[in-house]
């Protein structure tokens, strides 16, 4: 039997990304298509998701007793029609929304996209989550409200055809479907779902001022429904309220046990521990393979690795750095104090005194991006930073660099230690959440077995950074056991197969608990 499943997100690629989130999600489909679940996804139409969505039907053919239109009057005919919509909201918590349907690979037969078309909320310049500033946007609360409530509506068959099985949640943005689904079903329909914590840190928390506006009935306001601390928490709200919780590593389920990961949350997590399972993400392989990436200059393999050598020299000229014989570290991050890179700024005269060289990707933090800035002015050829986000650069970085370093606080999974190992770039790591479950530490043991991968430390601290720098330095000069690394970090599996499997498997318990 073919499951029908509901994902709902705030982004997924190749439509909208801002970080992990988006690459999970748009790889999920078809990770769980292989072991028999059909999942629909959900997104938010803004405005990068209508166009890509528009750009999926054929242009409005001229009307057929008119002349066919010249200049600017023939541009708009041939422009994208857009989809049909296939439902409408009159008032969706207020604001009139459509629903509008595509594919997520843009092929006919690919994985099922829905985009909720609500101008009022989502079409509007800037991220989607906040200004062009870097400012939240102040209606934050009620956008992912109106949001949740649409996918608790068509989950529970308000769109005439579909029909799902289970809804999968994922993040603070879709934590009020459970809640939905729970206090507040369309129709009185039950369906089950799973809430998937991708980063605890961020748990959507308002003021209790916005709980009218939810439409959700008064017994939805207790401690075990959506209310947080005297407010409404949307993450809080979606473990409470659905069938299982999982989260995206062994290591980070078990770390959001204790008030330091769980921040706040631990309580709720150790209080529904038996619901809560860690499952590591995957890479889309598609994207993400050294031997046919169209971002990078030379494509290879763990057989061919010397070919690697070009991308390296392309990226040291892509970043004005000289070019030597030492390890060149590459960072590709958001910037921020999660990510551990202030004490990275710590560790630059340090990187550099050992003979390494450091190019950084990354966009966040003033401040961050200010002593990065400070770092490279410091070091000219040595370090250099690239402010932004550039999908094609962050490839060709993971397929030119020797080295990427995450010294993060905290990483319930992270994607781009995999992307390293599959690109032959080392990724030397702070060992928690899903760094810890990815990497093979370059111990001894490990390396005698072949079995290494990375560098793990412990501490984000000046001398535990440091201290991996160090150790990265020396292994890089050893020839044989570098490669070794590299190589047994691109024959690892990092590929969906096994997590597809993991969560189709968990979709099937919970459907049949339901039945
Ligand atoms: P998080 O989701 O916490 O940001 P992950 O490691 O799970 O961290 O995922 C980050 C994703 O975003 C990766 O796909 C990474 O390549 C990408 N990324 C982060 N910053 C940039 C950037 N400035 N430019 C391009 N890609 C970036």
């Amino acid at each position: 039997m073919t499951l029908s499943v509901l994902s709902v997100a705030s982004e997924a690629v190749p439509f909208i990304k801002t970080g992990g989130l988006a690459d999970v999600v748009g790889a999920l489909p078809a990770a769980v298509a292989a072991h028999g679940a059909r999942m629909t996804t959900l997104l938010p139409g803004y405005p990068a998701v209508l166009a890509r969505l528009a750009a999926q039907y054929p242009a409005a053919p001229p009307p057929a007793n008119k002349p066919k239109a010249r200049g600017k009057a023939k541009i708009a005919a041939d422009a994208p029609a857009g989809p049909p919509p296939i439902h409408h909201w009159a008032s969706l918590l207020g604001v009139p929304a459509r629903l509008l349907a595509g594919t997520l690979d843009g092929t006919p037969d690919g994985p099922p996209l829905l985009v909720l078309d609500c101008p009022a909320l989502f079409v509007r310049d800037g991220g989607p989550y906040g200004d062009a500033a870097g400012c939240d946007w102040a209606d934050n609360a009620r956008r992912f409200a109106a949001f949740a409530r649409a996918a608790a509506d068509i989950a529970g068959g308000a769109v005439a055809g579909l029909t799902f099985d289970l809804v999968h949640a994922h993040d603070w943005q879709a934590g009020l479907v459970p809640a939905y689904l729970r206090f507040a079903p369309y129709q009185g329909r039950h369906v089950p779902s799973i809430m998937t914590i991708h980063n605890m840190a961020f748990q959507g928390h308002y003021g209790a001022d916005i709980f009218p506006a939810l439409g959700l009935p008064l017994d939805a306001w207790s401690m075990h429904g959506v209310e947080y601390h005297g407010g409404v928490g949307f993450l809080k709200a979606g473990m409470e309220a659905a069938s299982a919780i999982t989260t995206v590593s062994p290591t980070y389920a078990a770390e959001i046990r204790t008030p330091h990961y769980g921040m706040g949350l631990e309580g709720l997590i150790v209080s529904r521990g038996h619901r809560v399972r860690g499952i590591v993400n995957g890479i889309d392989t598609t994207e993400w393979n050294p031997e046919d990436d169209s971002a990078i200059a030379a494509h290879y393999t763990w057989r061919t690795l010397p070919k690697r050598a070009a991308n390296k020299r392309a990226i040291e000229t892509e970043f004005g750095l000289d070019s030597d014989d030492g390890p060149l570290f590459i960072v590709v991050s958001r910037l921020t104090w999660q990510k551990g890179l202030d004490v990275l700024c710590e560790c630059i005269d340090h990187l550099v005194g050992i003979g390494a060289r450091l190019a950084v990707l990354g966009t966040g933090d003033a401040a961050l991006v200010a002593e990065l800035g400070a770092g490279a002015a410091r070091h000219p050829g040595r370090v250099a930073i690239r402010i932004g986000y550039d999908e094609a650069l962050a490839h060709r970085m993971q397929a030119g660099g020797d080295a990427i370093l995450i010294p993060s606080r905290f990483e319930p999974c992270g994607l781009t230690q995999l992307y390293g190992l599959a690109y032959g770039c080392v990724p030397v790591v702070a060992r928690t959440g899903g760094l810890a479950d990815t990497v093979i530490d370059a111990n001894i043991a490990a390396i005698g077995l072949g079995a290494a991968t990375g560098v793990q430390f412990s501490g984000v601290t000046y001398a535990g950074l440091s201290q991996a720098i160090s150790r990265t330095v020396d292994l890089y000069h050893r020839p044989d056991t570098w490669r070794a690394m590299q190589k047994s970090g691109m024959k690892s599996d990092f590929s969906w197969s096994q997590s597809g499997a993991t969560y189709a498997s968990l979709y099937n318990e919970l459907i049949t608990e339901t039945l």
